[in-house]
């Protein structure tokens, strides 16, 4: 058999165990061994001092039974082919996990953002749409925003493909702004989603958010809005970090003076030197702190949110770990074999695969505004993701008790159970 993605070669021994408890057909175990389509695209861009470049991108669609591809593209200099295959294939179970019909896919550009202008950003953007036009469509792959980019840069693609297919297609890109289409409640959607799945946890485990102290891994989108909600809870926030440092204070902190010192510097470090929301008294009494990052890790919290990147967590820090269970905002922030630790160590993790659903849950309801015209409030986004969280998240907490397993492998077999179940009524033709 071809190489197989390392996604699939790091949880071989997760599905193993997962086909043989639910007893997947033959079948239904190979089409989940490989991507459906990848397709590699060369973007040309002409720089603004008149030179030109030419950037790699992908677009991987790892699996379609339940629906059409759906998934973010990324924007980073590590990105490759077989991480966006990576990650589509987790699209594909998120997406079975929360029930949506959608497939898995995702898509990426190598290059550095923050080097490029806002005019090189746009040419960059709309020229990734024009190289993969031919895979997505409203019905075939929806992309959405993910790792450095957002609802601008969604708004130029979606524009493109418009101009492309010479009709207004809102629904084929999600996560844009409002007034060109975009949903209430999507940009809030990742953290919030996580916050909630974090209360029904919680809530399970007969715990109150006023006695637990969290931490935070990452201050972009996802984890500044997870800290804000998660204060409006009542937990205590008493770190967050961006990828230069975290400020600490045992009291707990205000994320949202944080963010807009964030927005202005572009990083947190400085926010307790500049910031007169943490109190002259606190600043005395030496309480608010820098940390780094592997401090922040390392810190002996409640919950552990890790709402930055992928392999945060790994053997070489795993033991360092005192928080009492985690939370993975981003997408595989905890490699194998550090999860098997956390397991044997009783730490549970609320796995990236559910709590970090909340996004494409309100991307699913922005592609069914867009469909139908008919365009809802802010209550009614919250309601229905809630309602879906609510009903899912429960779904995977009694899987894991009932076979006694981790929630990450609990949340993979309600998705395998639904992606197989789907695959074998296909038929053995398609
Ligand atoms: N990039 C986000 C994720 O990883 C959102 C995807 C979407 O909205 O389609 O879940």
């Amino acid at each position: 058999m071809a190489e197989l993605p390392r996604v699939i070669r790091d949880s071989e021994s997760l599905l193993k165990d997962i086909y043989s408890t639910l007893a997947v057909s033959d079948d239904a175990q190979r089409r989940l061994s490989q991507p459906n389509t990848i397709i590699q695209v060369a973007i040309p861009l002409r720089m603004d001092d008149g030179s030109l470049q030419v950037f790699k991108g992908w677009r991987a669609q790892y699996d379609t039974t339940l629906g059409p591809a759906k998934g973010g593209i990324r924007y980073h200099p590590d990105v490759d082919a077989e991480e966006v295959t990576s990650l589509a294939f987790w699209m594909t179970i998120k997406n079975a996990i929360v029930d949506l019909p959608f497939g898995g896919g995702k898509g990426g550009i190598c290059c550095d953002p923050k080097k490029l202008s806002k005019m090189e950003l746009e040419r960059l953007s709309r020229g990734y749409i024009r190289a993969i036009k031919d895979i997505i469509g409203v019905d075939r792959d929806i992309p959405a925003p993910d790792v450095n980019t957002n609802a601008t840069v969604m708004s130029w693609m979606a524009d493109e493909y418009n101009h492309i297919v010479r009709a207004n297609v809102p629904g084929v890109i999600t996560g844009k702004p409002i007034g060109l289409g975009g949903s209430q409640g999507r940009v809030e959607a990742t953290g919030l989603g996580a916050l909630k799945v974090l209360d029904l946890w919680a809530q399970r485990q007969q715990k109150k958010p006023q006695d637990l102290t969290v931490a935070v891994q990452g201050f972009g989108n996802a984890g500044y809005y997870f800290a804000k909600g998660a204060r409006e809870h009542g937990y205590r926030v008493v770190a967050v970090s961006d990828s230069k440092g975290a400020v600490y204070a045992k009291e707990g902190l205000d994320p949202e003076p944080i963010w807009q010192h964030k927005n202005q510097e572009r990083e947190l470090k400085g926010f307790i030197y500049s910031d007169n929301s943490v109190s002259d008294e606190q600043e005395q009494q030496g309480s608010v702190e820098q940390l780094t990052n592997d401090e922040l890790l390392s810190l002996d919290v409640d919950v552990l949110v890790l709402a930055a990147l992928e392999d945060q967590i790994t053997d070489e820090n795993v033991a360092n770990v005192n928080a009492k269970a985690i939370v993975e905002i981003a997408n595989g922030p905890i490699s194998r074999s550090a999860d098997d630790k956390l397991f044997q160590r009783e730490i549970p993790v609320l796995p990236d695969v559910l709590a970090n659903t909340g996004g494409v849950i309100v991307s699913y309801m922005e592609w069914l505004q867009n469909r139908s015209g008919d365009y809802w409030t802010a209550d009614t986004v919250r309601e229905r993701l809630h309602e879906r969280l609510e009903r899912q998240s429960e779904r995977c907490f009694e899987m894991a008790e009932k076979h006694q397993v981790s929630l990450r492998q609990a949340a993979y077999m309600v998705a395998i159970e639904r992606l197989a179940t789907a695959m074998d009524h296909r038929g053995t033709q398609s």
